[in-house]
């Protein structure tokens, strides 16, 4: 039977632009940055989970949403069987307390105005501990024994209690900053990029350290973090974000040896080799950019950058020529084709060499061995020249894909789930591409 710390549902933190005074007598509208995008997650006792994903996902925000350093936009936390969106200001005292988070950079999340003692004690003095007033010796007392008692315990000496920041190596501060987290003796955690700082060498150590402060302590982990060699130290199960939703989630074995959704695949890959014989292996890693969160892209986020998104049943291109195709098609959505750069590299306004021009620029392949898309693509392109950019997008909206017309979904009940078409989705949404008459082709489903 587990026993659940932490509920995450549909967790959403948008942030908003153009949403000044000054922006509302303009008539603006506010721009949603949706950073993160209802999430649902459990982290049970005792556990470790792993919140892994490039730089500008939304791994951060989750940590500070869910501890309440930030308001959400929507969605709710439970903590021990509490919301701590709808606790009163005591309650949300007491969470303080057992919720603590270890920062990315021990060297600007240490005051260098204080010694590591007045650090460490600092949260002890904010909630007046020990608690209660009946006490042999003095709080200031007590609380000075436990500083450095958690000194020692995170590899420090009690004695360097009156030492400066600057007097300590990157590791070292970390340490620091990861007694100040257990101060108050808390039973959750979140690490957010809490070795991305150190040294290789100094990370393992830090790490170790925190595998042995959970025994100890008796500590649930959040470990928010870019690199899959950190996670798979450390954690019990991987929640796998991409462009502030998670598209995979599972035990950490699972997801290192069965990936399901090809952002994982692709992250996995990306993940350096110790073993010379896969060194020279043949793998898909991720290209392109992360798109802006101001503007998602429909469907499966990840689409625009998959290596598998799944082209219409009647049309018969390579993957690669379907994804070039799909990149024309949305830089002509986006009116981002240079027809007066192709004019004046084309010499003239004759234009099908205007059109040569821009089918070198805009399309990453060959196509001129598929004359039926080849034709499609020129005519697009034509339009386009013509400043008719509606018929060129008509003219490629042919290659529209599932993946951007139906959002994938993390399946219940199991306890691998990947949101991706490529796996079993529920019936709703098979209903969904049924009506939409397009064939999902199914892989082995775990
Ligand atoms: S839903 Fe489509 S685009 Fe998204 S990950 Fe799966 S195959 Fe790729």
């Amino acid at each position: 039977m587990t026993d659940t710390l932490v509920e995450v549902r549909n967790l959403t933190k948008y942030f908003f632009e153009q949403d000044s005074f000054l922006d509302q007598l303009m008539g603006d509208d506010p721009v949603a940055i949706k950073a993160v995008d209802g999430l649902d997650f459990d982290i049970e006792r005792g556990e470790t989970l792993g919140l892994v994903g490039e730089s500008g996902c939304g791994k951060s925000t989750t940590g500070e949403t869910l501890l309440r350093l930030q308001e959400p936009t929507d969605g709710a936390v439970t903590f021990d069987g509490e919301n701590i969106y709808e606790m009163s200001r005591a309650e949300l005292k007491t969470f303080r307390r057992n919720a603590g988070i270890v920062f990315q950079d021990p060297f600007s999340s240490l005051d260098p105005r204080m010694t590591i003692g007045e650090t460490v004690k600092q949260p002890l003095d904010v909630h007046d501990w020990p608690y209660g007033e009946d006490h042999e010796r003095p709080k200031s007392e007590l609380r000075k024994e436990r500083v450095k008692d958690l000194l020692n315990r995170v590899g420090l000496s009690g004695d360097q209690f009156d030492r400066y920041p600057h007097e300590f190596s990157g590791g070292q501060r970390q340490r620091v900053g990861i007694a100040r987290a257990l101060a108050l003796d808390p039973e959750f955690v979140v690490l957010d990029e809490p070795t991305s700082a150190l040294d290789v060498s100094v990370q393992a150590q830090i790490l170790n350290l925190l595998n042995e402060l959970q025994d100890e302590f008796g500590l649930t982990y959040l470990l928010i973090s870019h690199d899959l060699s950190v996670i798979r130290h450390i954690c019990d199960r991987v929640a796998v974000m991409y462009l502030g939703e998670i598209v995979e989630i599972a035990p950490s074995s699972d997801v290192f040896s069965d990936p399901q959704h090809p952002y994982t695949e692709a992250l996995l890959e990306s993940v350096p080799r110790v073993n010379t014989d896969e060194r020279d292996r043949d793998v898909e890693t991720l290209t392109g950019d992360v798109p802006s969160p101001r503007n998602p892209p429909s469907g499966c986020r990840f689409r625009t950058r998959c290596p598998s998104i799944i082209p219409p049943t009647d049309v018969d291109l390579s993957q690669e020529l379907y994804r070039a195709v799909v990149t024309v098609r949305d830089r002509i959505r986006d009116r981002d084709i240079d027809v007066e750069g192709a004019r004046e590299l084309a010499d003239g306004d004759n234009p099908k060499a205007v059109v040569d021009r821009l089918l070198e620029r805009v399309l990453d392949g060959d196509i001129t061995r598929q004359p039926q898309h080849e034709q499609r693509v020129r005519d697009a392109l034509r339009a386009a020249i013509e400043d008719d950019w509606e018929g060129a997008e008509e003219r490629l909206s042919v290659y529209q894909s599932v993946c951007e017309q139906v959002t994938p979904v993390l399946q219940d009940g199991r306890t691998h789930r990947a949101a991706c078409h490529l796996r079993e989705q529920p019936d709703h949404i098979e209903a969904d591409i049924d009506e939409l008459g397009r064939n999902v082709p199914q892989e082995a489903d775990d």
